[in-house]
């Protein structure tokens, strides 16, 4: 345990901005993922600050720690980091999540701590399990044999509210009860599948910030925060589409600027469309002119200027990393994703001018009518492209979420999936670096995705068989076919045997 403890503290010696409160009220702010990835999460960050700024509560973190097989070993309670308490001690567990497949790390984190994963199993000595995050703009019902409350949507806000009633009730039923009367609390004893509709923060609390900055990250000593919040675009894959919350809310540049603190050296600018906002050439410019390196997530090639190409290379950006999304212009179409050829090919063009490495391009392939010759299509595009600049291809497959106007469509199936992936690899071979998230893990996500609380509750027999692929598909597999769900295939059915390809 000690060389364990040693970890947390090596991280906490190397952070600027731990806060470090007791507090009568305190909470575990438990991240399913390891620390790298929490704490590049600005939600994740940014309730971190604003539970710690609320008289009389603290938020204290706790992480799935990366080595998980030494954490079982030593048979040590999971702990906090800013208290080396044990998180079964905490009152109210509140966590973060974002993807559909940490499921998994919120039961180990929960086996870790000695809590029982499922509801029905605790007792009013274990601490209240309250979910929030990303997940819930799509489909929490997953988490629902989990946690006794998840908070839907932009919990900015409405988290004190809820950690409030959940403090103030003299038992866990009675705060149920009455969270159950929140418009944006779903409380999966009292509601059944019925989610309620996710929160919308006011304006006036954006942006979001980080409030630690730490070597140990993803993005390594970055101060994050959000210049706007969701997007205005409609894609119609993607869940941060205009429809959810009304679209796009703008920071203003000087509010943006006033947040950054002298300390932070690297800034990242990260939202959904961050190079919609109006003044992003000139954010950018100024933090440049401050002496500051910059970051941007999202970049639109329809957004992508002389200007800002060239703003963005003196903030230290040696790769230009945008999206196509569908393999060919006719995908594209098909998705409203409202990206052309020629504002791709001006991207590169642009990188190429202002000196930049490379050229990064995330795409999806397994999308609803998609052919070969749309493939085919990307890579004759891609071998254009890599004549211009190095060419670098992020490749992933179409995974349908609810709450979107593509919510329901079927997967691809893994051997279609891998067909398209084997057929644009040899297509690209020797010219373009491609990189491909798995076919598998993608039906995984997919089946959780679109799945309910059945397959919620396969995702720990998952777990506790191994968390091999080959577990994930027994769990799903096994699942009674008279189940309550939305999945247009059984897993053993087409999901596992697509359709053949067109052609090979
Ligand atoms: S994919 Fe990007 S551009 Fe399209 S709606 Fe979503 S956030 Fe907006």
């Amino acid at each position: 345990m000690s060389d364990l403890k040693g970890e947390i503290l090596g991280r906490l010696r190397d952070e600027i901005g731990t806060i470090d409160k007791d507090a009568p009220e305190a909470v575990a702010l438990l991240y399913p993922s390891p620390y790298r990835v929490g704490m590049s999460s600005l939600g994740y960050q940014t309730i971190y600050r604003s539970i710690n700024a609320t008289e009389g509560r603290a938020a204290h973190r706790a992480f799935l720690p990366d080595d998980l097989d030494a954490w079982r070993q030593s048979r040590a309670p999971l702990v906090t980091h800013e208290k080396l308490r044990p998180v079964s001690d905490y009152p109210v567990i509140a966590v973060s999540v974002a993807y559909e497949t940490e499921l998994a790390g919120l039961i180990q984190c929960l086996e870790l701590a000695g809590i029982p994963p499922l509801a029905e199993d605790r007792s009013e000595q274990h601490p209240f399990i309250l979910a929030g995050g990303p997940l819930t703009f799509s489909n929490p019902l997953p988490l629902a044999p989990f946690v006794d409350a998840v908070v839907m949507g932009e919990a900015d806000q409405s988290v004190h509210d809820v950690l409030g009633v959940i403090f103030g009730s003299d038992s866990r039923d009675s705060a149920m009860r009455s969270l159950s009367a929140h418009p944006h609390v779903f409380v999966p004893s009292a509601h059944g599948d019925m989610l309620p509709p996710i929160d919308k923060a006011d304006s006036d609390t954006l942006p979001a910030y980080s409030q630690i900055i730490t070597p140990h990250t993803e993005l390594r000593n970055m101060f994050l925060i959000e210049p706007e919040r969701g997007c205005h675009r409609g894609c119609t894959y993607c869940v941060m589409r205009r429809s959810t919350n009304d679209g796009m809310r703008i920071v203003k540049m000087d509010r943006i600027l006033s947040l950054i603190p002298d300390a932070a050296k690297r800034v990242g600018l990260v939202g959904a469309a961050t190079t919609d906002h109006p003044q992003i050439a000139d954010i950018v410019n100024a933090l440049v002119d401050s002496g500051r390196e910059v970051g941007l997530s999202s970049l639109r090639a329809d957004r992508l200027t002389d200007e800002l190409v060239a703003a963005l290379r003196r903030g230290g950006h040696r790769v230009l990393t945008t999206a196509s999304d569908g393999a060919s212009q006719r995908m594209r179409d098909i998705i409203q994703r409202k990206t052309s050829e020629a504002q791709l090919r001006q991207a590169a063009e642009l990188a190429r001018r202002h000196g930049m490495k490379r050229l990064k391009l995330y795409v999806m392939v397994g999308l609803p009518e998609e052919t070969d010759e749309d493939i085919d299509e990307l890579i004759e595009f891609g071998a254009e492209l890599s004549s211009l600049i190095p060419l670098s291809l992020g490749v992933a497959p179409f995974v349908a979420k609810r709450n979107t106007p593509l919510d329901g469509t079927p997967f691809a199936g893994m051997p279609l999936v891998e067909a398209r992936l084997r057929r644009l690899r040899r297509g690209v071979r020797g010219r373009v670096e491609l990189r491909a998230t798995s076919a598998r893990w993608a039906w995984v996500e997919y089946v959780l995705a679109q799945g309910g609380r059945a397959e919620g509750r396969a995702v720990l027999d998952a777990v506790r068989a191994g968390g091999r692929f080959s577990d994930w598909k027994r769990a799903f597999n096994a699942l009674p076919e008279e189940r309550p769900r939305r999945l247009l295939v059984r897993p053993g059915d087409r999901l596992g045997r697509a359709p053949a390809p067109a052609s090979s």
